[in-house]
């Protein structure tokens, strides 16, 4: 067992076949040696984010990355407030923003309830491994994502924190991605090798600024390249790549997979590898400036916020509670409190986020 092991337990924590448990703490396993915790450690990340795109944090609140939409072809306008990147005028999942990422990147550690979840339920997945009892590792890698998403909000989409269906659907494809690459052998064969690659990572550099040497960096990101090619080429004929919940497309999926990997892993480079790794990622972006906007000012349905929306949007996502707005109909006084609510797509009656008492979408 290696050290990793030891120290981490055995997470299974896959997002489109990739271990992001496992990548993530290799990246950190690998300074433990040199460097103290992983809080400072991971500012690191955010302090080469910054030294690569000549952008503070703070200033970078105010760009937008240059994407359109794949469904409705319309162009991000409004500065989204997470990583996961929702259409303006149709609320699809639009792109995934590395750098919003890595503003937060301690958000993809679940912490010790997690741990505990992991040992308490290690033996039966082992033996579920052993007897290849795909059934019954599913249904432990269902409890596990389950928790995870619980424990790690900000890793995932805004979505996941009200929409119960969203939830279950994650979970649900995470779930099937870690089972299908857990008894697939090839898949197993290349994760043997991205260990030993992992162990085999040259630390320079003095404390606190110790950076794995890019020759023997190099060689372990084109087996964790390899390694992805190989899970989307059984994902998708096993349609894994369509249970995505909000429906991405694959090169969304990808890059959302390598930007695990890539916020593991940008604390530990110097930055001329760090650029190199971003770039060969596709996790680039190009970013302007956000110009004002003519907006207008809804009030989400599920949560009271409010919301700007754009002339001629539909379907809006409010980012701080999750839900879908319909925002192409007029909004609708609370009987009771007279409060503007604009309804969830879908949606017709709901508890007024005000004041509690049901409050019904108008039928004209
Ligand atoms: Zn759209
Ligand atoms: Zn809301
Ligand atoms: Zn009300």
């Amino acid at each position: 067992m290696s050290f990793l092991k030891r120290l981490f337990g055995t997470p299974k924590i896959t997002i489109q076949g990739m271990d992001i448990g496992e990548l993530m703490q290799q990246a950190q396993q690998g300074q433990q040696a040199q460097t103290t915790d992983i809080g400072q450690l991971m500012a690191q990340a955010t302090a080469n984010m910054e030294a690569l795109t000549g952008q503070k944090a703070e200033p970078r609140a105010q760009l937008v990355k240059k994407t359109n939409c794949h469904t409705c072809g319309a162009a991000k306008t409004l500065a989204p407030k997470t990583a996961y990147v929702y259409c303006d005028f149709c609320g699809s999942l639009t792109d995934y923003d590395f750098q919003k990422a890595c503003e937060n990147p301690q958000s993809a550690m679940p912490g010790p309830a997690y741990e505990q979840l992991i040992h308490e339920t290690n033996a039966d997945a082992q033996l579920a491994r052993r007897t290849r009892d795909k059934e019954a590792f599913l249904a432990i890698q269902r409890r596990l994502f389950d928790r995870w998403v619980d424990l790690c909000p900000n890793a995932v989409s805004p979505r996941a924190k009200q929409d119960e269906r969203y939830r279950k659907e994650l979970v649900e494809y995470m779930a099937q991605t870690a089972t299908i690459n857990e008894f697939d052998e090839t898949y197993q064969q290349y994760a043997a090798k991205v260990a030993e690659q992992v162990k085999g990572i040259a630390w320079e550099g003095m404390y606190p600024r110790v950076t794995a040497r890019g020759d023997t960096f190099w060689p372990l990101y084109e087996t964790v390249s390899q390694q992805l090619e190989h899970s989307y080429s059984i994902l998708r004929p096993a349609g894994v790549l369509d249970l995505h919940p909000d429906g991405a497309p694959e090169s969304l999926q990808r890059r959302m997979t390598m930007s695990m990997f890539c916020q593991g892993w940008l604390p530990t480079l110097g930055p001329a590898d760090s650029e190199k790794m971003v770039e060969r990622a596709g996790l680039k972006g190009e970013y302007s400036v956000l110009e004002p906007v003519e907006t207008s000012t809804r009030h989400c349905g599920g949560c009271g916020g409010d919301l700007q929306s754009l002339p001629g949007s539909k379907v809006m996502l409010c980012e701080d509670c999750g839900t879908k707005i319909d925002v192409s109909s007029p909004e609708v006084n609370c009987k009771n409190c007279a409060g503007m609510i604009s309804f969830p797509v879908g949606v017709n009656r709901l508890q007024c986020p005000y004041c509690k008492s049901e409050a019904q979408r108008m039928s004209w």
